[in-house]
């Protein structure tokens, strides 16, 4: 399994007694860890000012949230949206993608950051799920983290996955690039939890997923997932045009389906490598070498660049005639494209999230 050791561990004190600690604690003995109170002025935790990036994702701070948890994905402007809720359970990630959009969102709050009340959050999607019980909310972990990357010392999973099972109007969605998998195993998720992968070539993976499992990795934990009653999720997000992009991502789509079941795939996605000026100047200076830096894109009404309209067209069409060979009624939408590029892709659009939303649901 993949491993990330923090190098130092800071927990409020006010969260000392919660379970999630007590499991860090047991799980990483070896690492210094100073409880810390956030009240106080001197104190300038979570990171000291000017810390970069990269040690920032390596010490491990354990807070408690005081907001609310539940947010709706806020999408991009002009592009259809899938009506997805997210949980914001950490903040940042271990793991080190040169496109990370986190890398200029999180630019000037970049601790790695964990909560521990998850009481709280378990409290709040009850609430939220019990008033509204004839919707159905697609809820994902990974917007502003990995889902499962810190699992193995936080067990966040062991407190929320057997929640979600009990839920009649919810799904689940833990989205990550690790094979993290180990405590899923030993819960039953009745159906409502899917685990995604974003899924690359190796060749990608090597190259902008710094970290990461490997495809083979990703691919195993995600056979072992499906055996123990999980729906599964992929995301061929973002895809990379390179000379024989072709022939690496046609024999991904094969590779995938050779290892899964596609009939207990909830939902395929695939969108292309967004960028956007700010994160170009970051990845400049933390990833000078990589070839994204030279990728030809243009900017978007919503103020993303991406790859000219009609390349983006032809790699959709093409995945999607390499998915369909295998997976002919698999659910697939497009992430944060527009409704052309949809009608030119699949020769519909949804007319609206809701619409979007709705076919996604496992259960119509
Ligand atoms: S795994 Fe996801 S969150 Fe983590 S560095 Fe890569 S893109 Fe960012």
């Amino acid at each position: 399994m993949l491993k990330f050791e923090p190098q130092e561990i800071f927990i409020e004190q006010d969260c000392q007694s919660m379970p999630m600690v007590s499991r860090l604690i047991a799980a990483l003995p070896h690492v210094p860890l100073r409880i810390v109170d956030p009240g106080r002025e001197e104190v300038t935790f979570p990171v000291p000012p000017g810390t970069d990036f990269q040690t920032a994702k390596k010490r491990l701070y354990v807070a408690k949230h005081k907001g609310e948890f539940l947010k709706k994905c806020p999408g991009s402007d002009g592009q259809i949206c899938c009506n997805y809720f997210v949980i914001n359970f950490a903040s940042n990630c271990p793991m080190d993608c040169s496109y990370c959009y986190l890398q200029e969102y999180l630019a000037h709050n970049p601790a790695l950051k964990v909560f521990a009340n998850v009481d709280d959050l378990l409290a709040e999607a009850g609430e939220l799920l019990y008033k509204h019980r004839r919707y159905f909310f697609r809820i994902g972990t990974g917007e502003i983290t990995d889902s499962l990357i810190l699992d193995p010392y936080i067990g966040f999973t062991r407190e929320v996955v057997p929640f979600f099972a009990e839920q009649p109007n919810a799904l689940l969605e833990l989205k990550t690039k690790s094979n993290c998998v180990d405590d899923l195993l030993r819960v039953d998720p009745k159906e409502r939890v899917v685990v995604s992968w974003s899924m690359n070539p190796q060749r990608v993976i090597d190259a902008e997923e710094h970290g990461t499992a490997s495809l083979l990795e990703r691919l195993q934990a995600a056979h072992l997932c499906q055996d123990a009653g999980y729906r599964l999720g992929f995301h061929f997000d973002p895809m990379i045009e390179y000379p024989d992009w072709e022939r690496d991502y046609e024999a991904l789509v094969e590779q995938l389906f050779a290892t899964v079941d596609w009939r207990r795939i909830s939902w395929l996605s695939m969108g292309v490598l967004r960028n956007t000026p700010g994160l170009k100047r970051a990845m400049r200076e933390r990833r000078p070498r990589t070839r994204l830096l030279a990728a030809e894109q243009v900017p978007n009404p919503d103020g993303k660049l991406r790859y000219f309209q009609p390349l983006r067209i032809e790699m959709y069409r093409k995945m999607l005639r390499w998915i369909r060979r295998n997976a002919p009624t698999v659910k697939i939408y497009l992430c944060m494209e527009s409704k052309h590029v949809w009608e030119q892709v699949f020769g519909y659009a949804p007319s609206c999230e809701k619409e979007l939303g709705a076919q996604l649901d496992p259960h119509v």
